[in-house]
């Protein structure tokens, strides 16, 4: 029997947080398997603050306990984001699994969390005190380790609304579908007056946290695409020199190559 609070508000539901010793539950598809002995859970899923999608003028403002369903029926969740939900799972554990849930869960393997660490996304975390809002790469501090305090709970996922038109995005499981990341790549591009305006690189389940290496991306940016080719066996290199990667249920060497393939890829793609 699973015992906890089921809030009806955003308000409510900080309320429990900060006065009980509860564990915030969403769809519950990572809290289920880990079936934790005698603790209390705070129940998420019918709090109507975290359950929308907004659009202002910045961002696309994702609700917490919005499953990932949810997401893909909605026209302004964009495309990349599409392609990563689409892969998740199977339609049960999309039709619960949430924005909220991944990102709290912790794992360098969440599909939803590599997309916003690629696209510069960012996370608003809520208490009873206040609110703040956190860069989604600096919110992983290390392996399930988070950068949220024991009152707060995330309450949006925010997302750019332009500049994400250009990507790559890749998820290699251990077969084609049904499968969690062995590893994953999502890669941003785009340029201006024929100047390269971003290029991030975004690796899942490699490592401890999602890895991402903003300064080694900082070498093609303001160049042209056939500058950038001038340097990209640099670039390259550059990254093979950088990622420590753990190993997993395959080898880290595999891992690499196949990183460095999507890389690749990725460059060649945008005709770099
Ligand atoms: C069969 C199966 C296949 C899966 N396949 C994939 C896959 O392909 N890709 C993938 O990324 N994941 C996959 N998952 C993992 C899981 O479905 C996702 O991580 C999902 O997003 C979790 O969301 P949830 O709402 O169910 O989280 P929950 O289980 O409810 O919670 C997960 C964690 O987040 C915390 N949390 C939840 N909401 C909040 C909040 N608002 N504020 C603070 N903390 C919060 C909880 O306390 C808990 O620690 C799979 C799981 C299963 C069982």
């Amino acid at each position: 029997m699973v015992n906890g609070y089921a809030a009806a508000s955003l308000r409510e539901a900080l309320e429990i947080r900060a006065s009980r010793d509860v564990v915030p539950y969403a769809g519950g598809t990572d809290l289920m398997i880990e079936n934790r002995k005698g603790v209390r859970y705070l129940f998420l899923n019918k709090v109507p603050e975290l359950k929308a999608v907004a659009v202002d003028d910045r961002y696309v403002r994702i609700g917490a306990a919005v499953t990932f369903t949810e997401a893909l029926a909605c026209p302004d969740v964009p495309r990349l984001m599409k392609e990563a939900l689409s892969r998740i799972a199977a339609p049960a554990i999309r039709n619960a699994g949430t924005f909220g849930g991944n990102l709290g869960n912790g794992s360098a393997k969440a599909d939803t969390a590599l997309i916003e660490v690629a696209a510069d996304g960012k996370v608003c975390l809520a208490s009873a005190e206040g609110g703040r809002v956190v860069d989604v790469d600096k919110f992983y501090l290390g392996r399930k380790k988070l950068d949220l305090a024991d009152n707060e709970l995330i309450t949006e996922i925010l997302l750019p609304k332009k500049g994400l038109e250009q990507y790559s995005y890749e998820k290699v499981g251990g077969r084609e579908a049904l499968a969690i990341s062995r590893v994953s790549f999502a890669g941003v591009f785009a340029a201006e007056n024929g100047k390269i305006t971003n290029i991030a690189a975004a690796f899942g389940a490699v490592a401890d946290t999602i890895l991402r290496y903003k300064d080694i991306e900082a070498m093609l940016l303001g160049k042209t695409v056939q500058e950038a080719k001038g340097l990209k066996a640099d670039y390259l290199n550059a990254y093979a020199q950088r990622m420590t990667l753990t190993r997993g249920r395959v080898s880290a060497e595999y891992r690499k190559r196949v990183c460095m393939n999507l890389l690749n890829g990725f460059l060649t793609k945008f005709g770099i």
